[in-house]
């Protein structure tokens, strides 16, 4: 039988109504207590290193969650994080940069209902992600949710309030569970060759700056000095406005001169960027070689981006950390 750690950490799947709204107040071993039939196929311990709305995890959680992987490592065949959805997508992908080519897998999974309800979608989620940290070609930082297995680095909330809240962007899921059955459409345990490897170190002084029509250069100049890299989710396949001032121009050229790296995103959900393709996008690229997140979700660049400077203040290090595949995240780069 496999033996499983889980990891609870607030979020909706842990709450119960409060007069001031939902709040995390259900133990990690009571949220065991709701799916008694996971002993049938595991063993599991639980703990619970914080219990917050996930509105409220940042950088701090996701270095004490990897932490907490990593020294408990050897005494599990499993991780299961039960974790609020609103940012889970911004956790799943740290923790895929933070714990790379684990041959055991991670799950993050929670709920858009308390599991204490008579109508819930918890319990199958919890049920589901501990079935599936169980199956021996299970491994990998991946969310479970709605019966869907989404890699770590591709998960998008895309829905507020219904249960099948997750989709998988620009990537095919890597599994769907149906009762009792996991169905691989991704299988490819064994088939990395690179070990395992634990990383303690981000730094979160990124900023993402989202373009609306009118948005000039001068925003850019005015945060650069608070921060050490930006994400600029731009429209379309991506390009920067020029309202005949050239301030985006003149911007990027200070940020880049400081060492500060420059990524410009999308604000399209699918498909990705490609700044070669019209002009307000290509001269920039051209004259500055500008990175772009190509086929990364918003979510997972902005991960990379904290795990990247903390890797290394080199520009051409950080492009190369950057533009290379950690589970899944990139295929067009
Ligand atoms: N606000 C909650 C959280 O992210 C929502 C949820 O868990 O679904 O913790």
């Amino acid at each position: 039988m496999k033996k499983l750690l889980l990891i609870a950490t607030g979020g909706t799947i842990a709450s119960k109504y409060t007069e001031k709204g939902l709040s995390p107040q259900i133990s990690a071993k009571e949220l065991l207590s709701y799916v008694p039939a996971a002993g049938d196929f595991c063993e599991i311990d639980a703990i619970q290193p914080f219990s917050l709305d996930s509105t409220n995890i940042g950088a701090p959680q996701w270095l004490a969650l990897a932490a907490l992987i990593e020294k408990s490592y050897i005494s599990y065949d499993g991780f299961v994080i039960c974790h609020g959805t609103d940012t889970m997508a911004y956790t799943a992908a740290a923790l895929s940069y933070l714990i790379q080519n684990s041959p055991k897998p991670i799950v993050v999974t929670g709920a858009q209902k308390p599991i204490d309800l008579a109508i819930t979608d918890a319990r199958a989620n919890l049920l589901d992600s501990l079935r599936f940290a169980s199956h021996d070609r299970a491994h990998g930082v991946n969310i479970v949710f709605g019966g869907s297995v989404i890699a770590g680095t591709r998960a998008k909330k895309e829905r507020s309030k219904s249960y099948n809240a997750f989709s998988s962007i620009n990537y095919p899921q890597i599994a769907v569970i149906q009762d009792d059955r996991i169905v691989f459409y991704i299988d490819d345990k064994g088939q990395r060759k690179a070990p395992l490897s634990f990383c303690q170190k981000l730094n979160d002084r990124v900023f993402l700056l989202k373009l609306i029509p009118g948005t000039g250069g001068s925003v850019l100049e005015a945060l650069a000095s608070s921060y050490d890299a930006f994400i600029i989710e731009s429209f379309g396949v991506g390009g920067f406005p020029d309202y005949g001032d050239g301030s985006f121009r003149r911007a990027i050229a200070r940020c880049l001169a400081a060492g500060k790296p420059i990524i410009m995103a999308t604000q399209v959900t699918h498909e990705g960027s490609d700044m070669t393709i019209y002009q307000v996008g290509k001269v920039l690229k051209d004259e500055f070689h500008l990175l772009e997140s190509y086929d990364m979700t918003l979510e997972a660049t902005v991960a990379k981006t904290m795990w990247c400077l903390g890797q290394t203040s080199d520009y051409a290090e950080f492009r190369r950390l950057f533009y290379t595949t950690v589970n899944h995240d990139i295929l067009f780069a």
